[in-house]
């Protein structure tokens, strides 16, 4: 076993997480940041949610976790996200009647054999006993991979997004992303949700969030 190294910051270790990576996670997800941040609040316009609930800056150690699972299989590592979410980020009144993953185009969850925010949503509701919507907000076949695409382009591509036919009485539900980035995936699926429920309340919940035009996060609180 002395071989074997931690799986965050490849230095020796006999587990697959080092002491040290440990206390920097449990440290991170003890602090997550206020929904009155300036970033939040100018993330909330952008996206024209109710509210958003982040978990964590997408830095040390909140973006290695995040990229572990989504391109390293290690989707054990949501149960530590939903379950820090719940416990240091979310507020508990006001909670949502359902939840929405924020889906995935199908060549991508092809190519991963899973959908992030689906796994996220299905440990949080399980833990607060709200049912999943799945397969209601939907992302069309015209929607490609934001991986090679500047920020500008990025936020003004169209993401495809649609609601299904089949159409539920909904008043609030929490919509359910890994990571949000510019706002502009975010900003187009709340714009469907809302297509034929105007009034919908939609709070987003989020794991990771990177700071806008690359601004120290700290320096504004
Ligand atoms: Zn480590």
């Amino acid at each position: 076993m002395l071989n074997q190294s931690c799986i965050m910051c490849k230095q020796r270790s006999s587990a697959v997480l080092c002491v040290t990576c440990s206390k920097d996670i449990v440290i991170s997800i003890k602090s997550p940041p206020s929904p009155s941040h300036p970033l939040l609040v100018d993330m909330q316009t952008i996206v024209a949610a109710n509210n958003i609930t982040v978990l964590g800056w997408y830095q040390w150690p909140i973006d290695t976790l995040i990229h572990l699972i989504k391109f390293k299989q290690r989707v054990g590592f949501c149960r530590l996200l939903s379950h820090g979410f719940i416990r240091y980020a979310l507020p508990t009144h006001d909670l949502p009647s359902v939840i929405i993953p924020m889906p995935s185009s199908w060549w991508k969850s092809m190519c991963r054999g899973y959908n992030t925010p689906s796994i996220l949503s299905q440990m949080l509701g399980k833990k607060l006993n709200i049912p999943l919507l799945n397969n209601y907000l939907k992302v069309g076949l015209t929607a490609t991979s934001q991986h090679h695409l500047s920020r500008t382009k990025r936020i003004d591509k169209h993401h495809g997004f649609y609601c299904s036919s089949n159409k539920p009485r909904l008043t609030h539900v929490a919509l359910v992303d890994d990571v949000i980035t510019t706002g502009s995936t975010m900003r187009s699926a709340i714009k469907a949700l809302r297509q034929y429920n105007p009034d919908l309340r939609i709070s987003v919940w989020c794991m990771g969030m990177t700071s806008l035009d690359g601004i120290n996060p700290s320096s504004l609180t």
